[in-house]
């Protein structure tokens, strides 16, 4: 990892470090996976650039591909893993847009047939 902003209050910054445990999925030069602590599906992951910004557009074009590249590569993975037929990506980019922990991430939540499909909201607290 190279020389990345850190917050010293961002539970999503503590995982990152090593500091808090989470149950990491991928991890790149700049971008973390790991299942989010409280699933809205089986395999539900979050995406994280490795430095702290809230929103994506505070992302550098650098950490934003790392991003997206991982969760373009990852979202299929989890599909299989889980035996799952869809998958939701969202991203809650602002508090005003439900965003909770303010750390830019990306949900990738497995959806399956059984379930009628549909629209959710993504990790709407
Ligand atoms: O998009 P939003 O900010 O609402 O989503 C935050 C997500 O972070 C939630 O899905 C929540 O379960 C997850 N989370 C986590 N581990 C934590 C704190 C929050 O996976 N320690």
């Amino acid at each position: 990892m190279g020389d990345v902003r850190m917050s010293d209050d961002c539970i999503f910054c503590s995982i990152v470090a090593g500091d808090i445990p989470a149950r990491v999925v991928a991890e790149t030069d700049d971008a973390l996976a790991f299942l989010d602590a409280n699933p809205m599906a089986r395999g539900h992951t979050l995406v994280v650039p490795k430095g702290h910004h809230q929103r994506v557009a505070d992302l550098s074009r650098e950490e934003s591909r790392a991003v997206f590249d991982l969760v373009h590569d990852l979202a299929p993975a989890i599909e299989d893993a889980v035996n799952a037929d869809a998958h939701t990506i969202g991203v809650n980019d602002g508090p005003d847009a439900g965003q909770e922990v303010p750390h830019a991430h990306v949900h990738i939540i497995p959806r399956f047939e059984r379930d009628g499909g549909g629209p959710i909201h993504v990790a709407a607290g």
